[in-house]
């Protein structure tokens, strides 16, 4: 039997998705086509070493809007595990804990690929998890080295950002088909984004 097609192709997607966007979801659902994968994890961050400020929504809002834009996509899940590691989250631990018996992927926006030099360990990384990126308007384009362990793949190039919604929020602006609608209603709910931001960081 053919071991390569019997492994299941995972893509491991971690983000603070704060919140989560129509961006997020659309390159996920071109890496399970065209890379292809036959499933995607999305793993939440408790924050990103790398950024200067933490995540503006509270870890349980953030879990919910992933939860909730996830729910119509059988491939898609969600995974909890940095969230229960304390500290920062480092890909490479994440990438440790999936690593098995299926082959992993990791799914990378082309701002994130630049920065990948000053990740924890990125040689490990390259070794657990083929790489694959895709390109994001005003992001460098990713290096195109021939290296097995990296791959650009074809995306929609969506100049969308969650920093971007989160200002278009705190103005009173609506993110209704920016974010799938059930994200949308969670945030309105909840009143997240808002200037005065009353919920943030609670549950
Ligand atoms: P922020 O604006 O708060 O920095 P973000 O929109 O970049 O957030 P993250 O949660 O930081 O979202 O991103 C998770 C992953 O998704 C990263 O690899 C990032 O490069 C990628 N990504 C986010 N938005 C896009 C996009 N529009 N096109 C391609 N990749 C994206």
């Amino acid at each position: 039997m053919d071991r390569e097609r019997t492994a299941v192709r995972v893509g491991i997607f971690g983000g603070t998705f704060d919140p989560v966007h129509v961006g997020h979801l659309a390159i996920a659902n071109a890496a399970l086509e065209s890379v292809p994968l036959d499933r995607v994890v999305f793993v939440l961050a408790r924050r990103s070493p790398l950024k200067e400020r933490g995540p503006v929504a509270g870890e349980a809002d953030r879990l919910a809007m992933l939860e909730l834009a996830v729910a119509g996509e059988p491939r898609f899940s969600v995974s909890r595990v940095e969230l229960e590691r304390d500290g920062p989250s480092y890909t490479v631990d994440t990438l440790e804990s999936f690593a098995g018996a299926d082959e992993l992927f990791l799914i990378l926006g082309g701002d994130a690929i630049a920065e990948l030099p000053r990740w924890k360990d990125p040689d490990r990384i390259a070794r657990l998890a083929t790489l694959v990126v895709a390109e994001r308007p005003g992001a460098p384009s990713a290096p195109n080295d021939g290296s097995s362990s990296l791959l650009v793949f074809d995306a929609p190039r969506l100049d969308i950002s969650a920093r971007e919604l989160r200002a278009r929020a705190a103005r009173g602006r609506s993110l209704r088909y920016l974010v799938p609608d059930p994200v949308w209603g969670h945030i309105e709910a909840r009143g997240l984004y808002r200037a005065e931001g009353p919920s943030s960081g609670t549950t």
